[in-house]
């Protein structure tokens, strides 16, 4: 498979682009929104994607729900509708210098598990054909694109128990199940920032608060309930509920 990216700025349109803390903490500085995600696994597998158990748990934080485990991932993002904010008439980055890790490994995928598919990312056809090779055999073969990736995924690693504190103090206690839906919280700039500080100035602690899972449909609920899960009947005002099912209520 070759690549060479056009310039054509589609990838910067529509796409909440995962930010670290520290993009999130430059992203609202600078005036930009930003949504959280959340999703979790249960303790007895339920929401676990076959084969994905190392990466998932990898990337999460095991905290109480009910009388079980949620392993809880949670997403910090640039909220983009339309154009990203940064994105110039010309289609070109204006902060290209200091765009986030996300940006700059687009369009590889950052979870082992799905393996890279030109049908699935916005890039017209003609830029699978030209460039230079960038997968062969299965493996990709830009070291530098490889170190970013694994400088994302190691992120992911470190920052999860930060963010859950982050969400705590946000008043955040609700999580969507994976593979049901994600539960999405747009954050107030300033609130958010100031959690992040508080949470910063402090040292890393391990999240005791009670989560619950949001579902989208009851069916769903009692089969959780009956694991020990605590199921959260509604949402909060400031969230809301993405379903990926397409039978969801
Ligand atoms: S920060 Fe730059 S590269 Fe990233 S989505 Fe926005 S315009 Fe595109
Ligand atoms: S959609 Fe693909 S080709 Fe177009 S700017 Fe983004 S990475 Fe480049």
């Amino acid at each position: 498979m070759r690549f060479s990216c056009n310039g054509c700025g589609k990838c910067c349109h529509d796409h909440h682009v995962p930010l670290t803390l520290a993009e999130a903490r430059d992203w609202a500085s600078d005036g930009g929104a930003l949504i959280i995600l959340l999703e979790a696994v249960l303790a007895d597998g339920s929401g676990l994607p076959a084969g994905q158990r190392e990466h998932v748990l990898r990337r999460s934080l095991a905290v109480r729900c009910g009388q079980t485990r949620a392993h809880l991932a949670i997403t910090f993002a640039a909220f983009n509708q339309g154009a990203c904010r940064h994105l110039g008439s010309d289609m070109r980055c204006a902060i290209y210098q200091r765009r986030p890790l996300v940006c700059r490994i687009y369009p590889m995928e950052i979870n082992p598990h799905i393996p890279l598919r030109a049908e699935n990312k916005d890039c017209p056809a003609q830029v699978w054909e030209t460039g230079p090779e960038l997968i062969v055999g299965g493996q990709l073969v830009d070291a530098q694109l490889a170190e970013l990736i694994e400088r994302s995924r190691q992120a992911d690693r470190e920052e999860i128990a930060a963010k859950a504190a982050i969400c705590q103090r946000l008043g955040i206690s609700t999580s969507a199940l994976k593979g049901d839906g994600f539960t999405s919280y747009l954050p107030q700039r300033e609130a958010f920032l100031d959690a992040l500080n508080e949470v910063q100035a402090q040292s890393p602690e391990q999240s005791e608060a009670d989560w619950a899972l949001h579902v989208s449909n009851a069916a769903l609920a009692r089969q959780l309930e009956e694991t020990g899960a605590m199921i959260a009947a509604i949402l909060a005002d400031n969230c809301s509920f993405i379903a990926l099912r397409a039978d969801a209520a």
